[in-house]
């Protein structure tokens, strides 16, 4: 088959006028000008998009589907631990039904905002049977042992034996705050022996700081009085506690190299220099609109990416976020730091989302030899390709995932 469409842009050099991408079965086999490749496939299918731009599909690095029914039920709250309280009362009233519709409504919706592939963290890893996701996934079990640590491992080999129904899965120790050195440590040791993904919350709020460096706070109390043990809680940042509860198995900060650290929001000049001298780099994922939804302090991208750093965007969850849309998170990201030029921005969620999944060899860009994963967005008649795609603010109408043609009802 072959696809044509007004502008091709690959991610993997300049945009091409008047494109064309050949596919066979679920891969690219070519790309490039239209009169080229069709003059050398003249036997082929052709599929004509018109006015549109066809791009990679999307990638999702942090996103929670168990929450997407959750939507616009829990106000801006006065701190981030009344945001984990006002959760968990909303939480105690679904039943897995409920988290299975609330899944398969959320892979729903981040299809039809042209994400072909998603880092999903679920509570419930038991459910994964019962539903079968429309686009490529990633399950995390996301883990934590606050109330009783002296289970870490029993949790963490239960998740391990729920997710092995899926095609691709990783492990998700919740954060520093939630999950024990222990539960991180056996996480670690199984991703190195398996050869599979982390992903934690990491420095997310100024709570959370000021429970770790200052033993006080609210999460500080929250916690304390939910019985946790807090001899944990002494002047040190969370990176550098995220450090030392890895220091054992790795000589750089925290997870097996290529571990994804999501949020980032909260990091001292101490931390940076951490981050300078580690010999491994992590991947960094950033939720603009989760961040500006809980008010964090500024996200400091450029310091992160001139560290070398691989920073991709995420949606994380409904209860702190509108829509699963990517184009919506890039838009927030321009906002934030409108000297980010369109090609970088999307390159978050296409090539940077592909390298923090293992998979820059296999999807992000449009090659021959990659997933056909792609999607088209009209062209609105902007001069750049790249800003016509980050103002897309519509469902995608036609998008193609390993090779197959999807249609995407409206909701
Ligand atoms: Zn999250």
């Amino acid at each position: 088959m072959i696809i044509r469409a007004r502008v091709v842009v690959t991610m993997d050099g300049p945009p091409i006028e008047d494109g064309a991408v050949a596919v066979s079965d679920d891969r690219i086999t070519e790309v490039g000008k239209f009169s080229e490749i069709s003059a050398r496939h003249s036997a082929q299918e052709i599929v004509d998009l018109g006015e549109q731009v066809l791009l990679p599909g999307l990638f999702n690095a942090h996103c929670h589907l168990d929450y997407t029914c959750l939507r616009g039920k829990i106000p801006r709250q006065k701190s981030f631990t009344d945001w984990i309280r006002a959760i968990n009362a909303e939480k105690a009233k679904l039943s897995p039904d409920d988290y299975v519709r609330s899944i398969d409504e959320g892979f729903a919706e981040a299809k039809r905002f042209g994400t072909t592939t998603i880092a999903n963290l679920s509570a419930f890893p038991e459910l994964i049977l019962r539903i079968e996701s429309p686009i490529r996934t990633w399950w995390f079990a996301e883990l934590i042992d606050v109330r009783d640590p002296s289970r870490a491992r029993e949790i963490v080999d239960l998740a391990v034996a729920q997710l092995k129904g899926a095609e691709y899965w990783g492990l998700a120790p919740h954060a520093p705050f939630t999950a024990s050195a222990n539960l991180y440590r056996h996480c670690e040791e199984i991703a190195r022996r398996q050869n599979i993904l982390l992903t934690t919350h990491l420095a997310e709020s100024r709570e959370e700081m000021s429970m770790f460096r200052d033993a006080s706070g609210p999460l500080y109390d929250f916690l304390k009085e939910i019985g946790r043990d807090m001899s944990d809680c002494s002047n040190e940042t969370p990176l550098h506690r995220f450090s030392e509860i890895l220091r054992d198995s790795s000589t750089s900060v925290g997870m097996t190299e290529g571990g994804m650290v999501v949020h980032l929001n909260e990091l001292t000049e101490g931390d940076f220099d951490l981050l300078k001298r580690s010999a491994t780099k992590f991947q960094i994922v950033h939720c603009p609109r989760s961040h500006e939804y809980f008010g964090h302090e500024v996200f400091q991208f450029h310091k992160l990416r001139e560290l070398g750093f691989n920073i991709c965007l995420g949606t994380d969850s409904l209860a702190s976020n509108d829509d699963l849309s990517l184009f919506a998170e890039m838009r927030a990201f321009q906002k934030e730091f409108p000297d980010v030029s369109a090609e970088e921005l999307l390159k978050m969620v296409t090539v940077n989302g592909a390298r923090a999944l293992r998979q820059e060899n296999a999807s992000g860009k449009i090659r021959a030899s990659f997933s056909a994963d792609l999607i088209a967005v009209p062209c609105a008649g902007s001069t750049s390709a790249f800003e016509e795609v980050i103002g897309f603010d519509q469902p995608v109408s036609w998008s193609m995932i390993g090779g197959q043609t999807q249609t995407n009802p409206s909701p």
